[in-house]
């Protein structure tokens, strides 16, 4: 049965007009096959799109978004689809444009340490197209073999290794857009520094609200000389984030510098077994230092040190790759594990000021109880971003607005501390509602006026990002008496 049967829009001709241009492969229509696309990792919202459309290019990007700016479609942008925040959620009646063939490395520089590729590139393949020769490819989500590079541009992504190289924005040196318009522009460019308004900076992390990234260039890194994890326990969340504390002011910026409680650290041995987290300590750190070896070397004591002289029982040194990656593959399988723990989780994603990671942790710990939901914690503590997975049961009726009250007093909390709704993950659907607490009406409203100039027909992504006009429950994007914002709830 084709979608169109249910819509009151004319598909036939939109569609004879999407097949020109990447073949009747490229377009999805049939009822079954969309549903594969009804949601990205925020599986409590579904709303099934119109069609999907594959591009393969720049060029039929560019054809696609014309098509649907000439009949006034609104579309959604998706890489991967393993967005947490609802980014590539389909609006009603809109069209998908989905980059996964587009899967192409344009180009490798190693000279100038910069990599072409097309939005589709599995985050993880950049560094296996380099690693050879002694490059890598910095940011690296915990999805990093799945999540797409396009994805990551449109979150600003961050990963274990962002505390000392910083998150996806600053590995971004130049971006070929297809703008809402269907107009090809290219923003940055090969160089570190260019003229003009950093439209590069703007468009990283604007969750898809401002045009499709159909090419970028990324920055590569030299791999470091040497690297050492260390995985130091504790029996108290305190000792834990007191050590963290006193890393950063002994002035050791770690590569990585990640914190699980003891829920996840059983959760992991459950599922993953690595033997290596003892499943009786209340908190782990997990200290990854790289650099040139005698640095690493004399920074590998002096964090021994410090973790001991708060408190640590056991520190576990590994140099070489294979224990590395047994260290970190539990840390890395954290979120997927926690679903062993409860039928489903709710990942929140927000930051404080590394100074209040205890004082946080404890007041989580009391809306949990106060709640009465179990909450696993599994962190980038080294840059102060929180992940608590709220454990829950959505069979339960009222469970999951319950679970949400909750990820929304964890996010205040985080505001009030001196901190930000989202660290990594966006804001997208789930969490406009947070934006006022954070933004006052100038700083939302300024944020809306660029959105504006890109997307004045507000086609691209509509309903993401802003609770517009003002506050959640308002249409979104409201255009021409038409709403956009229509989505099913499970
Ligand atoms: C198990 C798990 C672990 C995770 N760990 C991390 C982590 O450590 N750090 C982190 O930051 N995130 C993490 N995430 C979240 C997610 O993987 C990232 O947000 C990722 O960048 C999304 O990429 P994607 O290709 O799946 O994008 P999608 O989910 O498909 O899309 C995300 C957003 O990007 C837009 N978009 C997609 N492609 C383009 C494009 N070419 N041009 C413009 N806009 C586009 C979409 O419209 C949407 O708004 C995790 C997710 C999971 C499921």
């Amino acid at each position: 049965m084709l979608i169109q049967e249910k819509q009151q829009r004319n598909w036939k001709p939109i569609i004879k007009q999407f097949e020109a241009v990447v073949g009747k492969n490229g377009v999805v229509q049939r009822r079954e096959e969309l549903l594969t696309y009804e949601c990205d990792g925020l599986t409590s919202y579904r709303q099934r799109p119109a069609l999907v459309v594959l591009p393969r290019n720049t060029e039929q990007v560019a054809a696609v978004v014309k098509i649907c700016d000439q009949n006034q479609i609104p579309w959604v942008a998706r890489g991967a689809g393993t967005g947490l925040s609802g980014g590539a959620l389909p609006v009603e009646d809109c069209v998908l444009i989905v980059t996964a063939l587009m899967k192409q490395i344009l180009d490798v520089d190693l000279e100038n340490q910069r990599i072409v590729v097309q939005p589709g590139v599995i985050n993880n393949w950049v560094t296996q197209a380099v690693s050879g020769a002694g490059f890598y490819y910095a940011p690296d989500p915990s999805s990093q073999i799945i999540c797409s590079i396009g994805g990551n541009v449109a979150e600003n992504s961050g990963g274990v290794h962002c505390l000392k190289y910083g998150v996806t924005t600053n590995h971004v040196m130049g971006l070929k857009l297809v703008i809402p318009d269907g107009s090809i522009v290219e923003v940055g460019g090969q160089v570190p520094e260019m003229p003009g308004y950093d439209l590069t900076g703007l468009f990283v992390g604007s969750e898809g609200t401002l045009g499709i990234a159909t090419e970028i260039t990324l920055r590569i890194l030299k791999t470091p000389e040497s690297i050492c994890v260390l995985l130091a326990d504790f029996n108290s969340i305190e000792d834990a984030g007191a050590a963290v504390a006193d890393i950063i002011s002994a002035g050791i910026i770690p590569g990585g510098m990640e914190m699980m409680d003891n829920l996840s650290i059983n959760a992991v041995e459950d599922v993953v077994a690595t033997g290596c987290y003892p499943r009786d300590a209340v908190a782990i750190l997990l200290i990854e230092l790289d650099g040139l070896e005698v640095e690493v070397a004399t920074n590998k004591h002096r964090v021994a040190d410090i973790c001991k002289q708060n408190g640590a029982r056991n520190i576990t040194t590994a140099s070489d790759p294979e224990t590395r990656y047994k260290l970190w593959k539990g840390r890395k399988a954290a979120f997927a594990a926690a679903g062993h723990l409860s039928p489903d989780y709710f990942v929140q994603d927000g930051v404080i000021p590394r100074t209040q990671l205890v004082g946080v942790l404890q007041e989580i710990e009391e809306l949990s109880q106060k709640y009465g939901y179990a909450i696993a914690n599994v962190f980038h503590a080294g840059d102060g971003n929180l992940h608590p997975l709220i454990l829950y049961d959505n069979a339960v009726p009222g469970a999951l607005e319950k679970v949400e009250e909750l990820g929304g007093e964890i996010l205040r909390l985080c505001v009030k501390v001196g901190g930000s709704i989202s660290g990594e993950h966006g804001i997208g659907s789930d969490k406009k509602c947070f934006m006022p607490d954070m933004f006052s009406e100038a700083d939302l409203e300024t944020m809306q006026w660029v959105r504006q100039v890109f997307n004045p027909k507000g086609l691209a992504n509509p309903g993401k990002i802003f609770p517009t006009p003002r506050t959640c429950g308002e249409a979104a994007n409201a255009q021409n008496g038409k709403q956009f914002e229509s989505v099913e709830r499970f």
